[in-house]
């Protein structure tokens, strides 16, 4: 139990051991992330002397109570870092995760040498993707594409002020009402897991929406959708990059084929999973 004029080093033991008891899987590194917001502070709390007063007691006992109830962890702080971005999230809207860095990462490569390229992040979410996109590579126009109310909430404050677009529209249909030609890159995160995997979920990710998770039966329709729709918005030689489930490799790149994609390949994630399949449109010459 937490209480006011706790020293930093033994709230951070009684909070991690409220986590572990409660099943957190990473209940040590949780506990600190709490403890410092309580305490308003990025210093490591170990370090720190000065007790816990009332105010930040309570908050913690509150923060705790939430995340030993499985909310996910960056719920309650209300932001996280993506690509060293410090993004807005909260109940309604994907949390920005590590694996998702390669998919920003695989899409930046490809966008290396082209000037002021066109760039689409649909089903953008928090607009993590889209947002790291125009970050480093800042003379990019990146339009981000988010249908759901919630999400689009999120995604209207992380793009404030950064030159970022923000459309509220449907991913599945939006890019064939554009014209023709109209983007050299589009890059998404589309929903994917499978109905198996909705009802294997773990707590925290069962609280995230399911709208940003299932990806039909199979866990494949954004990519029947995405593959058949998106090649007539590029221009020849531009390229789809999309980020996909660890068993969804084969799957994907059978489904770029047979619509007339070139260059189909697959790259890995940090953790050695598929993640990310980068396919190109025909350039006009073949
Ligand atoms: N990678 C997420 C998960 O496994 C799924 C995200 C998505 O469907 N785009 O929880």
């Amino acid at each position: 139990m937490v209480t006011a004029g706790m020293a930093p080093r033994a709230a951070l033991r009684a909070v991690t051991e409220a986590l572990a008891g409660a099943g957190c899987p990473d209940a040590a590194f949780d506990a600190g992330q709490l403890l410092r917001f309580a305490l308003g502070t990025d210093a490591d709390p170990r370090l720190l002397d000065a007790p816990l007063t009332a105010a930040q007691a309570e908050a913690l006992t509150g923060y705790t109570a939430r995340r030993a109830a499985r909310e996910p962890l960056q719920y309650i702080l209300g932001s996280w870092d993506f690509m060293g971005l410090r993004l807005a999230v909260g109940p309604g809207v994907l949390c920005p995760r590590p694996d998702t860095e390669t998919v920003c990462e695989a899409a930046l490569a490809l966008l290396a040498g082209t000037a002021a390229p066109t760039v689409w992040d649909l089903c953008a979410g928090t607009g993590c993707l889209g947002l790291a996109i125009r970050h480093f590579c800042p003379a990019a126009r990146v339009t981000c594409v988010e249908k759901d109310a919630a999400a689009f909430g999120y995604l209207k404050t992380n793009t404030a002020g950064t030159g970022v677009l923000a459309v509220q529209a449907d991913a599945l249909t939006w890019p064939a009402a554009q014209a023709p030609g109209s983007a050299d890159l589009i890059v998404c995160n589309p929903p994917y897991l499978t109905a198996a995997e909705m009802a294997a979920l773990q707590p925290e990710v069962a609280r995230e929406p399911a709208a940003a998770l299932y990806g039909g039966a199979d866990g494949l329709d954004f990519y029947r959708a995405l593959l058949r729709d998106c090649r007539r918005a590029l221009r020849p030689g531009d390229r789809l990059v999309l980020e996909i489930g660890a068993g969804q490799g084969a799957a994907v790149q059978a489904l770029a084929a047979q619509h007339g994609w070139q260059n189909v390949a697959c790259k890995r994630d940090a953790a050695g999973h598929d993640r990310v399949i980068t396919v190109q449109n025909p350039p006009k010459s073949t």
